[in-house]
């Protein structure tokens, strides 16, 4: 089911607007709060027949919800449609939003983001597409990449707001260890310069809980990239509503939280035994007679995150820089598996970057 946001004053498409944080018309400026939106992935809080009438209405609501939604199958091709030109729209399988090819109009697959594959939370975006663009700009100005005149030209493919899944993890840490420690002391006396050692038996036991350990669900991404994207600030995280989504690109996990658990276990052991190391200081040596580390879970979120992505042309290869679309951090040159971003890109940016090629034309301005 698609899902478009219109304006109830001028008809227009509206997009979520990182500055305002608001549904925005860019058409006639109206804004609408995302909060209002209720109910997110059920479809009930939108417009999605005529496209003209206020999508706050609850008439429509009770509409909607008698109708019978057709259920997603995860193995199902679904042919989309754009409402506004009937364009086919060019998804894969994992799109959750996209961008229409045809009338640049941001659309939502409710019905990817429903029942278990519905989020529970999303960090919007707060840097936008121009500043995203100059900070690129500003950063291979700096020199920072290598070979000289890497991102000189217009060589930018396609510049895209992604949100990507993530599982976010309150974890339980409880270690145990049992270590003989010795402490050396030399002193000289008479001729002779003596060695003292002194034995002891250290035992910990700790119970530490580890909130909010992200880890990225999505195949394409490259986990090392999403990592080096980190931190995010967690305190900003908004319960998901869909009209957040509106003009960016989004995808559901292919991971589920049990499979990756694997991930947070391995990093947070390390925390565990890196805290554990930290409470026994002041010895000259440490054996660790035994030390066990277990990490449950207690909870797991599912969340979308913003990234923009950068895909830039060199050398008939492919470049992927990316930025934290909440701070802004940058992270370039990644060991990125280019065989799945080329596919991801040709995939999913297919759509925005024959719009903006569009725009280009009508403006006779410069393709980025
Ligand atoms: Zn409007
Ligand atoms: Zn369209």
């Amino acid at each position: 089911m698609v899902v478009q946001y219109k304006c109830p004053n001028c008809g227009a498409d509206m997009a979520y607007d990182s500055t305002s944080g608001m549904l925005h018309c860019d058409s006639c400026g109206r804004n609408d709060s995302i909060e209002s939106f209720q109910k997110a992935g059920s479809g009930t809080d939108s417009k999605t027949e005529t496209g003209t009438d206020s999508f706050h209405s609850h008439e429509e609501h009770h509409k909607e919800k008698d109708r019978d939604f057709h259920s997603y199958d995860e193995n199902e091709t679904a042919e989309y449609h754009c409402k506004n030109c009937g364009a086919v729209l060019i998804t894969d399988k994992n799109t959750t939003a996209t961008t229409c090819s045809f009338c640049g109009a941001g659309v939502v697959l409710a019905d990817r983001l429903s029942g278990s594959m519905k989020p529970a939370k999303v960090i919007p975006f707060t840097i936008n597409k121009q500043q995203a663009q100059e900070a690129f700009k500003k950063w291979c100005k700096k020199g920072l990449l290598t070979p000289k005149g890497f991102m000189t030209a217009n060589r930018i493919k396609s510049i895209s707001g992604l949100y990507v899944p993530f599982w976010l993890y309150d974890l339980n840490g409880q270690g145990e260890a049992d270590a003989t420690c010795t402490r050396v002391r030399t002193y000289p006396q008479g001729d002779y310069i003596y060695t003292e050692t002194s034995y002891y038996h250290v035992y910990r036991q700790v119970n530490l809980n580890y909130l909010k350990v992200p880890a990225d669900a999505s195949e394409k991404m490259n986990d090392e990239l999403m990592d080096k994207l980190e931190p995010y600030h967690y305190n900003d995280l908004k319960d998901f509503n869909m009209p957040y989504l509106a003009g960016y690109l989004a995808e559901k996990y292919n991971y589920d939280d049990k499979t990756l658990f694997s991930r947070v276990e391995d990093r947070v052991t390390d925390f565990v035994d890196t805290y554990i190391k930290s409470t026994i200081g002041g010895y000259t040596t440490t054996s660790y007679n035994q030390k066990n580390i277990r990490v449950k879970e207690q909870q797991a979120d599912y969340v979308l995150l913003p990234v923009w992505m950068v895909c830039y042309d060199y050398k008939q290869s492919e470049h992927t820089f990316a930025m934290n679309g909440q701070t802004g951090k940058i992270v370039g040159k990644p060991p990125l598996s280019v065989g799945k971003m080329a596919a991801w890109f040709t995939g999913i940016s297919a759509g925005v970057f024959a719009v903006l090629k569009i725009i280009a034309v009508l403006t006779g301005g410069p393709i980025l």
